[in-house]
């Protein structure tokens, strides 16, 4: 999953330019999207990346593009940046967040492809796989074009089913959590072993060693979700971005492909 790990090295800060964002508890200014951050240095880093909590802007550790941005920085433009070629720039800015989609939907096609479980409907993933990867290496024209919402429905009800597969291996009742509200809720120890959290809303629950392994976690809002002793091992379709959202610390368990937030501590 090496290409769906953001490299801010290689990218012209598209997450800092292209995207809007909100006076709040995450951004301590607004901007519009297509508008440099004021934060945004010329060399397209960022002038207060060692110091973004303490300066109000959370929100910027806890994005992830999943590679995007240097996908359409070097391949999709070809290494020519929004500030050398003005007349592509906004055709650039509205590239980032389709391509971000699809990287995005990349990152669970390659994990349900590599499980086990999903043996019986791999050929179907993997052409799943190869036609979103075809979506991102077209020109800056045919990435803008792509009917992204049409194909993320298409690739959610494969990875559904993957899902199915995963999940039916787990013993016992499994718990379904699908798209439930759950913000604040204490589950300080629940067994959610296999459970489907998919779209559940879990802000600023009380998560605390929760056993949350083969729990299919897609589009769960885990923000300010208390993971300190959770044990998310083998949870299915979990992200960089849930994990920098939530709060952990040394004794949350985290899949292999995901990284402790620093500011975790
Ligand atoms: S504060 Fe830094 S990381 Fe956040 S948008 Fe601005 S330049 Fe980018």
């Amino acid at each position: 999953m090496r290409n769906l790990l953001a490299d801010c090295s290689n990218c012209f800060g598209l997450c800092c330019v292209a995207l809007p964002f909100s006076k709040s508890s995450d951004f301590a200014t607004t901007k519009d999207a297509g508008d440099p951050c004021r934060n945004l240095r010329g060399d397209f880093s960022c002038g207060i990346h060692a110091d973004l909590r303490s300066s109000g802007f959370r929100g910027c550790t806890v994005y992830d593009c999943f590679g995007a941005g240097q996908k359409v920085s070097q391949d999709t433009f070809g290494g020519r940046s929004w500030r050398e070629d003005r007349a592509s720039a906004r055709l650039m800015f509205d590239v980032f967040p389709i391509m971000r989609q699809l990287h995005e939907l990349l990152w669970y096609l390659t994990e349900a492809v590599a499980l086990d479980a999903t043996a019986p409907i791999r050929t179907r993933l993997q052409q799943s796989l190869a036609i979103t990867e075809s979506m991102t290496e077209g020109s800056p024209a045919d990435v803008s074009a792509v009917d992204v919402e049409a194909h993320r429905s298409a690739v959610n009800a494969l990875l559904l089913e993957a899902s199915d597969l995963v999940r039916a291996g787990v013993g016992g009742k499994k718990k379904n959590h699908r798209g439930a509200d759950l913000i604040g809720k204490k589950m300080t120890g629940a067994n959610l072993l296999g459970a489907s959290l998919r779209g559940a809303y879990l802000i600023a629950s009380d998560l605390r060693n929760a056993d949350l392994r083969f729990a299919d976690m897609i589009g769960a809002d885990l923000r300010d979700a208390d993971l300190r002793g959770a044990d998310l091992r083998n949870s299915l379709y979990l992200t960089q971005f849930q994990i920098n959202a939530a709060r952990g610390d040394a004794t949350t368990r985290l899949p292999d492909a995901l990284t402790r937030p620093s500011h975790w501590g």
